[in-house]
């Protein structure tokens, strides 16, 4: 099959072209329960360029470069193209969106349902993905999709979708109508979490960005306020929230000093909901003390979770802005992401 391999990592990420197209084996199933995809789109994720510039390194690759060449790809979207002997509910032809954790179903976690700190592999992080024709999987992570709803358009909610999903549902489920969300960075995820908030509560929805682009992104999927990050994005959230900030703060950037301004634009007693990754948060203990304020992780989300948001894009409840790129254009995909040039999502369509 038809792949795009990464070879070497790039920490500064200045190399011209981070994959190369190649001819490699077609996956194999292995296990009886495991499944063939046919690839209809691969998202394509700052994760991916995390994974370029080696920060997953310590996670998935300890020993040095024994990961690479790799196979990136982790929001896969396609079609059945071939089952194990022991898999039902499936056959060839079935369009399915890719829950991304490989789980076994056997483990504490997987038994609650937290899939994604189940034990098992991340396809695109720590082993082959969907950067190519077809990927293997398991017939637990696979949830079919609705006739309303193609591969290409709906591949990035497997990971970017579902993660702003997480987030977005923690936070409505506490939101109150007379509240304020703030979402920090109306960009891939952003925007989906936007719609989600409008969809599952009535809090006011505030948007703060550095581009105007995302800003009109954000308008059109249902912010009531849109802030330009221009350095006083903290005033301005507090100017509309009386003073004291929101009660649920999303921070969908978490570098570039958004930690800091985005705990600033937490009320006392509100939580601030961690979603982009990069830098650190500090803060004086004896502040966490006084205000209450709460810090929240959120890592991908669930498989039920994952249905849910299916639920929502079948009612056109949750739409994904895209932009589509052939597999060998995956370096220009990957370019235009980390050159801010992407409305949406790029999703690479083999
Ligand atoms: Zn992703």
């Amino acid at each position: 099959m038809k792949a795009q391999v990464l070879h070497t990592y790039d920490p500064a990420l200045t190399a011209p072209e981070w994959v190369r197209g190649a001819e490699v084996a077609d996956p194999k199933i292995v296990k009886s329960s495991d499944v063939i995809i046919r690839i209809g789109g691969a998202g394509v994720c700052r994760t991916d360029l995390h994974i370029i510039e080696g920060i997953w390194r310590p996670h998935t690759d300890p020993s040095g470069t024994a990961l690479l060449p790799l196979i990136m790809g982790h929001e896969n979207a396609g079609w059945i193209e071939e089952i194990g002997p022991e898999v039902e509910g499936f056959k060839k032809g079935d369009p399915v969106i890719v829950h991304p954790k490989v789980t076994g179903g056997t483990c504490i976690a997987c038994r609650r349902g937290h899939d994604m700190h189940g034990e098992g592999k991340f396809p695109g992080l720590d082993s082959n993905g969907g950067y190519a024709e077809l990927l293997q999987t398991s017939a637990r992570n696979l949830i079919a999709l609705p006739k309303t709803l193609a591969p290409k358009d709906v591949a990035p909610y497997a990971d970017a979708g579902l993660t702003a999903y997480r987030a977005a549902k923690k936070a409505a489920q506490q939101l109150l109508p007379d509240q304020a969300a703030v979402v920090i960075g109306a960009g891939g995820l952003g925007h989906i979490g936007i719609q989600v908030l409008r969809a599952m509560c009535a809090a006011r929805i505030i948007v703060v960005d550095t581009s105007d682009a995302s800003l009109s992104l954000a308008a059109e999927h249902g912010a009531d306020h849109l802030i330009k990050a221009d350095g006083g994005e903290v005033d301005a959230v507090l100017a509309l929230t009386g003073g004291k900030g929101a009660e649920a703060v999303i921070d969908f950037v978490g570098e570039k000093g958004t930690t800091k301004k985005g705990l600033d634009m937490t009320r006392p007693m509100g939580s601030y909901y961690v979603v982009g990754y990069g830098e650190e948060i500090r803060v004086p203990t004896v502040d966490m003390v006084i205000t209450e304020k709460n810090i929240i992780g959120n890592l991908v989300g669930t498989w039920a979770e994952l249905t849910e948001l299916m639920a929502l894009a079948d009612r056109g409840l949750v739409e994904l802005a895209t932009k589509h790129y052939r597999l060998d254009q995956a370096n220009q995909a990957l370019q235009d992401l980390h050159q801010g040039k992407i409305r949406g999502r790029a999703v690479l369509v083999p």
